[in-house]
């Protein structure tokens, strides 16, 4: 028999979820999968397959490919509200914009004059910004980019101004910052802090922030702990709940930071993204997988 999939810790989770749903493995085969993202007008999903230096694609008609060989270790990715696929890089430690006609676009690369660390995951704003962590991750070893001392002293999260094109440091105090996103309102950013996957006794903690007119944060608070694992990608539904990874599971956060339930995976989760045409399916990467389930509640990512 197979193992319970969800695990109901708050009454609020039941709505949530579908009971009957099941757990799905799409693909296997990866050595670390990242940062998915769904193309709800290309009926698509793509992921990173960051050792292996390449991004793949899942079409619902179960065909998997290689999407973008050489892709230069790319982690998180995302699109903007053009649906232009914006993705982090750890091998070029820079953060790009595919244009429609296929060239890319650097949006980012260096910060005071010094290369980034390695840019993790991303989100873009509706006012166009574009909102970066840069965590050392992609530097520590060859196995996940190239091997390199940073050169910021700081693992930083960063807001790039569409018009000006400036690039600011919004938070300098993480020990490494990672998934980030913003609330479905905007009013919120919420980071995972995933310090504690190489330092002990650091808190699996996910912080929010207030978003002051798209621009900067303030009033930096913790918004949850996880019970175990280390928070890594985050994403948010319609209802403002915050989906997270940590260790074999998925966990559902309510807007208040209580834990509502999680939702078990035989691999360790990276990351996790809504999709499918009605934005209610999970697709989650989990170390050398991507799993899918069915959901009661949608995503409030756009486009
Ligand atoms: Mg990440």
């Amino acid at each position: 028999m197979a193992e319970q999939v969800h695990e109901i810790i708050d009454a609020r989770f039941r709505d949530l979820i579908v009971g009957s749903a099941k757990l799905e493995r799409l693909y296997s085969g990866c050595r670390w999968a990242e940062g998915p993202v769904w193309f709800k007008d290309g009926d698509f999903l793509l992921w990173s397959d960051i050792p292996n230096h390449r991004m793949m694609r899942y079409q619902p008609d179960g065909t998997v490919s290689v999407f973008r060989a050489n892709s230069n270790f790319s982690n998180g990715n995302t699109r903007d509200r053009q649906g232009r696929l914006v993705s982090c890089e750890h091998g070029t430690r820079r953060v790009t914009r595919a244009e429609y006609d296929g060239t890319i676009t650097v949006l980012a690369d260096r910060f005071e004059g010094k290369s980034l660390n390695s840019p993790n995951d991303v989100v873009v704003h509706s006012n166009g910004s574009v909102w970066f962590t840069d965590p050392t991750y992609g530097i520590m070893t060859d196995y996940e980019g190239f091997k390199a001392e940073p050169e910021q002293t700081t693992r930083n999260v960063y807001r790039l101004d569409p018009e000006t094109g400036e690039l600011t440091a919004v938070v300098t105090d993480f020990l490494q910052p990672n998934g980030l996103v913003f609330s479905p309102d905007e009013t919120k950013l919420y980071v995972a802090d995933s310090g504690s996957s190489h330092t002990a006794g650091a808190p699996r903690q996910i912080r929010v922030f207030d978003v002051v007119d798209g621009k900067t944060l303030t009033n930096s608070r913790e918004f949850c702990r996880l019970v175990d694992g280390v928070p890594d990608g985050l994403r948010a539904d319609v209802h403002g709940n915050i989906w997270t990874s940590g260790g074999p599971a998925v966990h559902c956060y309510a807007p208040d930071g209580t834990l509502l339930g999680r939702i078990h995976i035989p691999e360790g989760v990276s990351n996790l993204t809504f999709g499918g045409p009605r934005g209610n399916r999970l697709f989650v990467t989990a170390t050398t997988s991507v799993y899918s389930i069915y959901l009661a509640t949608n995503g409030a990512q756009t486009p």
